[in-house]
């Protein structure tokens, strides 16, 4: 059986938070000098492992197996938020890393390989999904001409010429040289922590649905205009947010969530009343019958707060992605991984984050692994995970791969 060295995975993850060292997390953004440092180190530790690896125009790396039988594909990014933790991507990509060589490591299992994929720009930071997107075939040259850094407004073309990889080919992939996709990656919630477990195995990366509610009152004098005669567009939106949150438990699933992530009032005076509102609010679940009982109770709140309100208020829909479902085969190679080293300690779980994995289950059959957040904590510098867990989930996900390559 293919066995993980837990110092290669443990000294491995430490150089790389070395890269951006940010008090005990990083600050790793996409084309920084220290991603570009930490991008080069992960191609050489590839190499070393016997893989081919390039970097490629997106910034993506891509490390191919010269094993000559069935191949499986696994990684996930190297990039950080800002002043984020040091787990969050990095995680999967050395899991994938020690996967290829703990399989090719041993006598009998050596004929098949694990090809290692680092995605570029996961977080964000200058477009959505790009290096997955770019990988499996949905980037066009226009959106990448188009991109720009959202904290620093540095384009994308000028990082990628300012890291010498502009002028260089994107990889693209073959699904044909693949049996499944697997993605590890911290959990960035408590659940597994809440339950006392250790694995997570996905069932689904949840879908997101997008609004905007527009509320047109009349923008009026604060001090001259009677309550009983104004009509407070700011006012009405907080009252909707407010129904919202108390029906919404009522009728949503176990892990819904919903979001109210900005909140714009025109003219946003303290001395006027505002006569226009607006809000931008999120819906996630993993299951669309759920996300579509939300949203028509939304636009029935909608239409009752028309009536009985002072103010006009309206629901748009701005987006509404599918969720991505794991493969049920690779979720069953999983959980017997997961119940063959911690008995009792895994569970089924959806993924309420966006991951690489949602793009490339659109070309494989794709699966992730989560392991368990100390305290449910991500994107701060403060994220982390025991390293009994990280050594534990490096181990399940080999024996996940090495179950797919043998099947
Ligand atoms: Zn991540």
């Amino acid at each position: 059986m293919a066995t993980i060295k837990p110092e290669r995975v443990l000294s491995d993850l430490r150089t790389l938070a070395a890269f951006g060292a940010y008090k005990t997390g990083v600050h790793r953004p996409p084309l920084s000098a220290q991603d570009i440092a930490a991008r080069e180190w992960f191609a050489g530790r590839m190499r070393e492992a016997g893989l081919d690896a390039e970097i490629d125009g997106i910034a993506n790396i891509f490390g191919e197996n010269r094993a000559s039988g069935r191949k499986v594909l696994s990684g996930s990014h190297l990039e950080s938020q800002n002043h984020a933790g040091w787990l969050d991507g990095a995680l999967g990509c050395v899991y994938a890393l020690e996967a290829a060589r703990a399989i090719s490591e041993d006598q009998a299992t050596r004929h098949g390989g694990v090809d290692v994929a680092v995605f570029s720009d996961e977080e964000g930071h200058f477009g959505s999904f790009l290096g997955s997107r770019s990988f499996t075939g949905v980037l066009d040259e226009k959106e990448i001409d188009r991109a720009t850094d959202r904290a620093t407004g540095l384009s994308l073309r000028q990082a990628l010429r300012t890291a010498g990889w502009v002028d260089r080919p994107r990889h693209l992939i073959d699904p044909s040289r693949y049996a499944a996709f697997f993605e590890a990656h911290i959990e960035q919630g408590d659940t597994l922590e809440n339950a006392n477990l250790r694995v997570g195995i996905v069932t689904a990366i949840v879908a997101i649905w997008q609004y905007r509610f527009t509320v047109v009152g009349e923008q009026n004098h604060a001090g001259t205009t009677s309550m009983a005669r104004r009509r407070d567009a700011g006012l009405e939106l907080v009252r909707f947010l407010r129904v919202i949150d108390q029906r919404f438990p009522e009728i949503c699933g176990p892990r819904s969530v919903w979001t109210t992530g900005r909140i714009d009032l025109d003219p946003g005076e303290k001395s006027i009343i505002p006569g226009r509102a607006g809000a931008l609010f999120q819906l996630r679940d993993a299951d669309p019958v759920v996300l579509d009982r939300l949203e028509s109770d939304l636009y029935h709140l909608a239409r009752v707060a028309n009536e009985g309100g002072r103010c006009e208020l309206a629901v748009e829909r701005l987006s509404a992605s599918m969720p991505a479902l794991m493969d049920e085969a690779l979720q069953a190679a999983l959980d017997r991984a997961a119940a063959r080293r911690a008995p009792g300690k895994h569970t089924r779980m959806p993924s309420g984050a966006g991951h690489d994995a949602q793009w490339l289950a659109r070309k494989l059959p794709a699966a992730m692994l989560f392991v368990p957040s100390i305290g449910g904590i991500s994107h701060h510098w403060t994220e982390n995970t025991s390293d009994e867990d990280i050594v534990l989930g490096a181990q399940v996900l080999t024996d996940a791969i090495v179950d797919v390559l043998q099947s």
